[in-house]
């Protein structure tokens, strides 16, 4: 299973290399064999010496250039990441990335031959409109995707849950899965409001091929636990 840790604006360098460390050390004395990511904040970006693959949240789709304020791949490059996360909900909705730009991001790493974790996900007032109106939303964001791609990794994360506390129920996340399954065979990541006490169920779902942690991934013993209960269920039936 993969399991990933989305720091967002958190850790400084100083403590995402502390991060980091303890996260591999347990990975390591513990034999995990699951895939595990962690996508810093940019600045504690670096050369990781490390068996955990660690990810950008966000570049811009170019090599280098004048994008004030941004990184293009020529950074990541610098520091041998080639795992980026396209689509998150912040930065579709705080930071107002558009679906034809998030291809045209998605594209440009797909070139690189990046590993794209892309999140999809509906807002409350989508799923309050019912199933059909829900789903329809969330397959527009597939729009300009190669589904195909064979170094995809596609997360469902509703913007409700995100950082909420709230979660769908597990059938609905079952649920709501299967259906995502049908439009791409790429691993399927659940996030939102993914914590210690729900991982484990979350992880035995069918169709669950992994989670994505926000908030509850900034404490690196309960990001450690969730990465135990992947490995208790290796091997799960689906
Ligand atoms: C996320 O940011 O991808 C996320 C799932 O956050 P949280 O776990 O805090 O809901």
């Amino acid at each position: 299973m993969i399991i990933a840790a989305n720091l967002k604006t958190n850790l400084t360098r100083k403590e995402t290399n502390k991060y980091l460390a303890e996260v591999e050390s347990f990975v390591s004395s513990k034999n995990i064999t699951q895939e595990v990511l962690v996508f810093p904040a940019m600045s504690s970006l670096d050369t990781h010496d490390t068996s955990i693959i660690v990810g950008a949240q966000n570049a811009y789709a170019t090599k280098d250039g004048a994008f004030t304020g941004e990184i293009g791949s020529v950074h990541l490059e610098e520091f041998a990441i080639k795992t980026i996360l396209i689509g998150h909900s912040e930065r579709r909705h705080i930071l107002g990335e558009t679906q034809e730009e998030l291809a045209i991001k998605f594209n440009y790493y797909k070139d690189l031959g990046f590993k794209i974790v892309y999140c999809v996900g509906e807002p409350l007032e989508k799923r309050k409109a019912g199933k059909s109106e829900m789903m329809e939303y969330i397959s527009s964001q597939y729009k300009g995707i190669d589904t195909e791609y064979k170094n995809l990794i596609i997360a469902y994360e509703p913007v409700w849950a995100i950082g909420t506390g709230l979660t769908p129920t597990l059938e609905d996340i079952q649920e709501i899965h299967t259906e995502l399954k049908e439009k791409s065979t790429a691993p399927l990541l659940y996030g939102g409001s993914v914590k210690v006490t729900n991982a484990k169920d979350v992880l035995a779902l069918k169709n669950v091929d992994g989670i994505l942690v926000g908030s509850a991934a900034l404490y690196g013993e309960h990001f450690c636990s969730m990465i135990e209960y992947a490995q208790e269920l290796e091997g799960k039936e689906y």
